[in-house]
C-alpha cells in the first residue's frame, strides 16, 4: 500500500480510503460483527484512511472494527447539520460513537448549490472553532458539484475536499468531469487535500473497474480515493486493481452491480423525500404516486433509503 500526504493537512494516508457506506444500513447492512470484520481486514491490508458520515449509521461497526488496532488511522466523518449547535452535537456524536478523542477530518456533507455554500460559511467557522479546541483536526467539504468544488478550492477554512470524481463523469453535478478536474487542480495548487469518491460510480462502472481505477489512481491532483467495500473479496479486488494486478476474486464483480427497488410502487405515502434527497435526479414521483428509478443516473449512494420515512426503498 502506498501512502501520501493529504494536501497540507499533515495526515499521511493510504492511496486507497475505505469508503464505509457500503457496510451499513445504506448499503449491504451487514450484521455488526461481519461489518466490523470487514473494517478490520481493510486495516490489516494497510488501508489507514476511513470515510464515514453521521448519515451512514455505521459508527458502531467502525468502532468495533478499530477496537484494539494499534496502527494510526485517519477517520473522516461528515454531517448534514444545518446549525452550529447541531454540528457541534454531530462532532460529539462521532467522538463518542467512534470512541475517539479527536476526529481527524470533519466535513460539511454533500454541499450542493453555491448559495448553500454562502449559508454554510457559518458552519465552516464552527468547524474551525472545533479544530481550535482540539476536537477535530481538519475541516472539509464533500460535494458532488463541480461548482462547489471550485468555490471550496478558494476558501481558507476548507482544508480537504471530497469530490465526486470518476473517468466517466458519473454523478458529477453542475459541470462536466473536466470542470471537476479543473476544480481539483486549483484546490491542489492551494494546498487542499483531495480524496475522490465513486471512482467506480457506486458500482455502475464495475464492469470497467481496471480502466476506472487506473485513471483514478494516476490523478496527480488527487491524493486518495474512497472506494466502497463490503467484503474481503472487494477489498482484495480493489487493491489488486489499484496495483494493476488481475482481480483475485473476479466472481465478486457482478455483486457490485445493484438495483434500487421500491417495496411498494405506487407509494402509498408519496412524500417525495427520496426525490428531494437524490442529488442525481435518479428518482421520479409521478402523479399516480408511482416511482421511477433511472438507473443511468444512480450512483448507489443509498441516501434515498435513509430519507424514506416508511422504509420503502432498498438496494439489492
Ligand atoms: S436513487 Fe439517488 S439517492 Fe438513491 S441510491 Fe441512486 S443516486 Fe443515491
Ligand atoms: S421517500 Fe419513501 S414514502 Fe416518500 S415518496 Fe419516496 S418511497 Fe415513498
Amino acid at each position: 500500500m502506498d501512502y501520501i500526504n493529504l494536501g497540507n493537512t499533515g495526515h499521511k494516508v493510504s492511496k486507497m480510503c475505505f469508503g464505509s457506506i457500503t457496510i451499513g444500513p445504506l448499503g449491504a447492512d451487514l450484521p455488526l460483527q461481519e461489518a466490523a470484520a470487514v473494517v478490520r481486514f481493510a486495516l490489516e491490508q494497510g488501508i489507514n484512511f476511513i470515510d464515514t458520515a453521521q448519515y451512514y449509521g455505521n459508527y458502531a461497526a467502525l468502532r468495533q472494527g478499530l477496537r484494539g488496532f494499534n496502527g494510526q488511522v485517519v477517520m473522516a466523518s461528515k454531517s448534514y447539520a444545518q446549525t452550529p449547535s447541531a454540528l457541534i452535537e454531530a462532532v460529539e456524536e462521532a467522538r463518542r460513537e467512534l470512541d475517539r478523542d479527536v476526529i481527524e477530518i470533519f466535513h460539511l456533507h454533500e454541499v450542493r448549490e453555491p448559495k448553500l455554500l454562502d449559508e454554510k460559511m457559518r458552519l465552516l467557522s464552527t468547524l474551525a472553532d472545533l479544530k481550535n479546541k482540539g476536537l477535530i483536526k481538519t475541516v472539509g467539504i464533500s460535494t458532488h458539484s463541480a461548482k462547489i468544488a471550485a468555490l471550496a478550492a478558494k476558501i481558507e477554512q476548507v482544508e480537504v475536499i471530497h469530490p465526486m470524481l470518476n473517468k466517466a463523469g458519473v454523478g458529477i453535478i453542475d459541470g462536466s468531469v473536466e470542470d471537476m478536474i479543473a476544480a481539483c487542480r486549483l484546490a491542489k495548487a492551494n494546498g487542499k487535500g483531495i480524496y475522490g469518491m465513486k471512482a467506480l460510480g457506486g458500482g455502475s462502472l464495475a464492469g470497467r473497474a481496471q480502466e476506472m481505477l487506473d485513471w483514478a489512481f494516476s490523478r496527480e491532483y488527487v491524493d486518495s480515493f474512497a472506494l466502497g467495500m463490503k467484503s474481503e473479496c472487494e477489498i482484495l479486488n480493489n487493491i489488486a486493481w489499484m496495483e494493476g494486478r488481475p482481480s483475485p476474486c473476479p466472481e465478486q464483480v457482478k455483486h457490485l452491480q445493484r438495483t434500487v427497488v421500491f417495496d411498494e410502487n405506487p407509494c402509498y405515502k408519496a412524500c417525495g423525500a427520496c426525490v428531494s434527497k437524490c442529488s442525481q435526479k435518479a428518482i421520479n414521483l409521478k402523479e399516480d404516486n408511482s416511482l421511477k428509478w433511472i438507473k443511468a443516473r444512480c450512483v448507489y449512494c443509498g441516501y434515498c433509503i435513509a430519507a424514506c420515512p416508511v422504509f420503502n426503498i432498498s438496494i439489492v
